[in-house]
């Protein structure tokens, strides 16, 4: 009898009326690394009253917050959350780990003249793009602490290793930088946009997906400085970048997927 009612029910049952199907999203899983913290500053202001760490650190959460409004089903991990120091081992760990989609490390830059200004994204490669990036892979090297398991440096095999698995993800990553420099270029038209460039950052070695280390400004230059440390102006920052994610997920993912 019960049988019979629930089979009328749903005879009865009106027809849904057609219309766009429902919009599947598929998983995203983006590890934003604050770089720096803790003993490592990182470069700073010029007085030295403010640290790269910090700045880092802020703009993760900015970015963070930003992508979560805009994808709010992707899942948005920082490599830290809090001033703490991190050796180079975790910060590949986390984004390994949770086999995440892709990786951005944040960091900020400082000259030796104090004379330079600017945003620029890099991407992994043995050979640097130019001396001066090579010069900036060095510095960001120098800051970071190495797996205790290798005592220091990346040894040469790993990192030969490393670089030939990241060959893999060289397209998706240099179109994630690509996108990076337009959303920043788009926000911020009267910065220096110095491009998409390449060198060896061992913060990059090591993470098995699309990987990138944006440089957001020279924290020692006095425009550059006020679109890192005040809040509007960072966000906007941090807009361009979640922008720039938001592209690379349609692209990797081929958009949506319809549930049919
Ligand atoms: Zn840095």
């Amino acid at each position: 009898m019960l049988g019979s009612m629930l089979l009328l029910a749903l005879l009865s049952a009106p027809t849904p009326a057609p219309g766009p199907k429902p919009v599947v999203e598929l998983p995203f899983r983006v590890v934003l690394d604050a770089g720096h913290g803790g003993t490592n500053g990182g470069c700073h202001t010029e007085d030295g009253a403010i640290h790269e760490k910090d700045v880092t650190l802020a703009l993760a959460l900015d970015v963070q917050r930003e992508l979560r409004q805009r994808l709010p089903h992707a899942d948005i991990v920082l490599t830290r959350n809090e001033d703490q120091t991190l050796a180079l081992a975790d910060r590949v760990a986390s984004a390994n780990a949770g086999a995440a989609d892709v990786f951005v490390s944040l960091h900020a830059n400082a000259s030796p003249n104090h004379d330079q200004t600017g945003f620029e994204t890099f991407v992994l490669d043995a050979q640097a793009s130019s001396t001066e990036a090579a010069l900036i892979a060095r510095r960001e090297n120098a800051g970071e602490q190495s797996s205790p398991a290798t005592g220091g440096a990346v040894p040469q095999a790993q990192a030969m290793v490393e670089q030939l698995r990241a060959t893999a993800h060289r397209g998706a990553a240099i179109a994630l930088a690509q996108a990076i420099q337009r959303e920043q270029g788009a926000r911020f038209p009267a910065r220096a946009d110095r491009g998409v460039r390449q060198a060896s950052f061992d913060v990059l070695l090591g993470v098995r997906m699309p990987a990138v280390l944006f440089e957001a400004g020279f924290l020692d230059h006095d425009g550059d400085q006020r679109v890192l440390v005040e809040e509007q102006q960072r966000q906007r920052v941090a807009e361009g970048i979640a922008a720039a994610l938001v592209e690379h997920y349609r692209r990797t993912s081929r958009g949506t997927l319809r549930a049919d």
